[in-house]
Formats: structure tokens, sequence, C-alpha cells
């Protein structure tokens, strides 16, 4: 990296002790950028790279709730409200043990980018809880829920901050803190969250979009080859909302997904995943990857190694960050793979990335190829406004036409700068320039 980058990197890590994820994600963007400044000295100055780097704001609170059998819990919240340079804050909530500062502030600084990339005039958040809602009850759910948005409510509004779902923060929860909100604010605001229920404001495709838009990306970048999906093996990991329904669409465009996982394994179906099965499974019982084979014949449960063993075409990381790494991505190419599309948020090491790259295969980094869901929670924000709701076709319409111009961006800015087909180069620099440049036009603030 340049002196100048790596000065901004070094003062990260030195500020954010121990938030490995959040330097990684930093990393990966400066060092994209060094042909960017190169260009264009003056993206660094005024401090824009240390101002970047730096969240807007950082919220921490305590969640205490009372479980089932009359315990009191205490969990810890976050919400980080990144960059507002392009619009009201817009980033997930994460319910998983693993949530720490570093993680949410590495979803955080990734959203910045991917919601510029959107062009729909979004900023970058992200938040989340420690809480763990695998085997709790829907009561004890709810009361977490309830007791997060009682404190998180002080922080947001439909223009100043907009979460949404993401691991562990599905339809239910987003109910549940919906009616939270809108109690203690006595305001039916429903721009104030998104991935809501259908009957309550939500948008039709936004529980399908990031899974659909991965795929969506996946195949624009085979159509620059003059190929498509149509008759590719597809490898999918995970087995929530983004990998349900990126198994969904790559089965409409004729490809064959072939696995999916959760934490206890994963799932091989040589014959095709049994979509109806799966999402029976996991979204009706909340059940686990076995229970799908139980009723599969021919599916096999794997609980060593993970999906990327499998030899495929294509790959799709819907689970969760540094899922897939270098060895993972080594074996991923003998296998064949020439594709991989990332659902998930940053699920690739930076030795799967550079092994990836270096192989000059397909790739598309997640803050380009999942921008899907987000895009689509700007549409429901923006059919909230109008009071008013689109149909499947027309939202679906939309985020096809929003996966494209995000693919053109990332291939035109790759182009700019030196590197046709690096689609992580083209996704930082054009995500990065978008945000600079309002940046600038703001002053110091
Ligand atoms: P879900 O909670 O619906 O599903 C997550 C899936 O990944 C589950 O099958 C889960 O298994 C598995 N998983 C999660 N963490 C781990 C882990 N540490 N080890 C093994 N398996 C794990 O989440 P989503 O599908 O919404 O999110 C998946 C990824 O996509 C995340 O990286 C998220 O940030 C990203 N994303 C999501 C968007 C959305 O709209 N939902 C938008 C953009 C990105 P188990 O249940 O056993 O934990």
């Amino acid at each position: 990296m340049q002196d100048v980058v790596e000065k901004v990197y070094e003062q990260v890590v030195a500020r954010n002790r121990g938030e490995a994820e959040f330097h990684q994600a930093v990393r990966e963007v400066l060092e994209s950028l060094d042909p960017v400044i190169a260009k264009h000295p003056h993206y660094a100055e005024a401090a824009l790279l240390e101002r970047l780097v730096e969240p807007e704001r950082q919220i921490m609170f305590r969640v205490p709730w009372v479980d089932d059998a009359g315990n009191v819990q205490v969990n810890r919240g976050f919400r980080i409200e990144f960059n507002s340079a392009l619009g009201p804050y817009k980033g997930g909530l994460r319910f998983h043990p693993s949530v720490n500062a570093g993680i949410i502030k590495f979803l955080g600084f990734e959203q910045i980018f991917k919601n510029a990339l959107t062009a729909q005039g979004i900023g970058g958040g992200k938040g989340g809880s420690d809480f763990d809602p695998h085997g709790r009850s829907d009561a004890e759910v709810m009361r977490f829920c309830q007791s997060f948005m009682t404190e998180l409510s002080r922080h947001i509004g439909p223009s100043t901050d907009v979460p949404a779902g993401d691991i562990g923060v599905g339809g239910r929860e987003i109910g549940y803190m919906f009616g939270q909100y809108k109690r203690l604010r006595n305001s039916y605001d429903a721009g104030v969250l998104t991935g809501k229920g259908l009957a309550w404001g939500g948008s039709l495709v936004r529980t399908e979009a990031t899974g659909y838009g991965a795929v969506l990306f996946a195949q624009s970048m085979l159509a620059t080859k003059g190929e498509s999906l149509e008759g590719k093996r597809v490898v999918v990991s995970g087995a929530g909302n983004v990998a349900i329904y990126a198994i969904e669409k790559a089965q409409q465009l004729g490809a064959t997904p072939i696995t999916f996982s959760d934490s206890s394994g994963y799932v091989v179906d040589e014959a095709g995943v049994d979509l109806e099965l799966l999402k029976q499974v996991k979204e009706v019982e909340r059940g686990r990857v076995a229970d799908y084979v139980e009723r599969r014949p021919g599916a096999r449960l794997v609980t060593g190694g993970s999906v990327w063993d499998v030899p495929a075409d294509v790959a799709l990381p819907c689970a969760t960050q540094n899922e897939l790494d270098g060895d993972a991505a080594a074996t991923l190419l003998r296998g064949g793979c020439g594709v991989v599309s990332e659902g998930a948020n940053m699920p690739s090491t930076p030795e799967a990335v550079e092994a990836f790259l270096a192989a000059g295969i397909l790739f598309g980094p997640g803050k380009a190829a999942n921008a899907g869901g987000v895009a689509t929670s700007a549409l429901e924000m923006a059919q909230n406004a109008g009071r008013t709701r689109w149909s499947f076709e027309k939202a679906e319409s939309k985020l096809a036409g929003i996966m494209q111009d995000i693919h053109d961006s990332c291939v035109s800015a790759a182009e700019e700068y030196g590197r046709p087909g690096d689609y992580v180069l083209g996704a930082n620099a054009a995500g990065f320039t978008r945000v600079a440049d309002v940046m600038i036009s703001h002053g110091i603030v």
C-alpha cells in the first residue's frame, strides 16, 4: 500500500485493538484504493480516509430480559452509525453469540460501500447483539426484542437510521421490534425498519432479494464470458434467508444447487436440493439440516469439512464471515469452480480472495454481490414513504436492474483503474468514489 494509505491502516489497528474482522475489512478496501488515490490524490486530502474509517457514532447498551424460567438475562446491544453522507444509516441487525464491537464495525464499514453501489441514497450502519435466538421460545425472543428496541428506539428513525435483518433476525424478530417501536413512539413510522411483513408495510421480494441478487450477479459475471448458469453445478453454504433464496434463483436459472449447511454440518444432495423440503425444515420448523436428510432419500449429512470440498462449477458462500479460507479456495479451484458470488458478508478470507484473483476466475465480492437485500430495503422505504405497494414483478425487475447496474459499475471502475475483471477493486473503487465525492461536498463534518 502507498504510505498515505498504510498510515491510515496502522491508525485503525492501533485505535481498534483486537478487532480483527474490522482490520481485515479496512485493509481490503484501502488496498484497492491505491490506484484510485494515485490517480486522484485529492481523495487523500482533508483527512478524508481517516474520517471514512472512523464511525460517526457508536452505541453500545445493556439489554436485560427475563427468560421463561424467570431468570434475568443480560445481553449487549450495538448500533454503529458509520457514515451518513449518502442518506440515513442503513444496515441490518445481527443476533448471534459471536457478535461484538469489531464484528459490527466490519459489517458497518462494508455497508457504506455496498449501499453506495446501490445508488439508492442510503448511508452505512449495522447493529445487533450477542443474543442467541437458537433454542429460545417465541416469548423469550419477543421479550428480548422488546428490551433491545426500548433502547435502540432513541437512536433510529425513518430519516435517521433504518435497521433491517441479518443473521438471526428475520420476519419474526423485525415484527416484535416494530411493535415495540410503534408502542414507544405512538407513531406508525413504517419506514423505521425494513424486512417487515407484507401485511404491515413490507415489500414483496425483500425476503428473496439478497439470495436472488447474489445469483443475478453471478449470471451477469458469466454473461461477460458469453456463458450462463444453465446446467451448472452449484455449491451453497448456509441454510438461512440468503442461502434459501440463492438456491431458489439458481434453480430458476437452470442450475443445480447440490449443497447447503448450518453450524451442525452440511448436506450433499446430488439430485439437486428439494427446496420445498428445505423451506419446511428451516423456515417453518426452525430445524437442523439433519432433519432434511431424514426425509430425503439419497441426501447425505457430512459433519466434518465444508461444502467447499464438493466439486462444482459455481460457489455461493451464504453463511458467515471467513467461512471460506485459502485451503478451501484451492480445493474449489481444483474441483473446477469458475465462479464465486458472495451472498454472505466477507465470507472469503484474504488468502481465498487472493487465490481466486490469481486464478482469474469470476469473483463477486459480497459488497457488490449481496447488495440486492439492502437495495430492496431502500425500495421498501420508497414504498412506505409513498404509501404504496408494488407488485412482485415490479419489485423484482427493479432488483434485477439494480444488480446489473452494480455489476456494470464494478466492471467500469476495474477497467478505469487498470485491472479489468477485478470485481474487488471495481466494487471498492466505485463505492468509495461515490461516498468520497459527497463527503467532500459536505465539508469537514
Ligand atoms: P440467517 O440467520 O437466516 O442464516 C445464517 C445461516 O448461516 C444459518 O444456516 C446459520 O446456521 C449459518 N451460520 C451463521 N453463522 C455461522 C457460523 N458461525 N458457523 C456456521 N454456520 C453459520 O442469516 P442470513 O441468511 O440473513 O445471513 C447470511 C449471511 O448473509 C451473513 O453473512 C449476512 O451478513 C449476509 N447478508 C444477509 C443479508 C440479508 O438480507 N439477510 C443481506 C446481505 C448480507 P445456524 O442456524 O446453525 O447458526
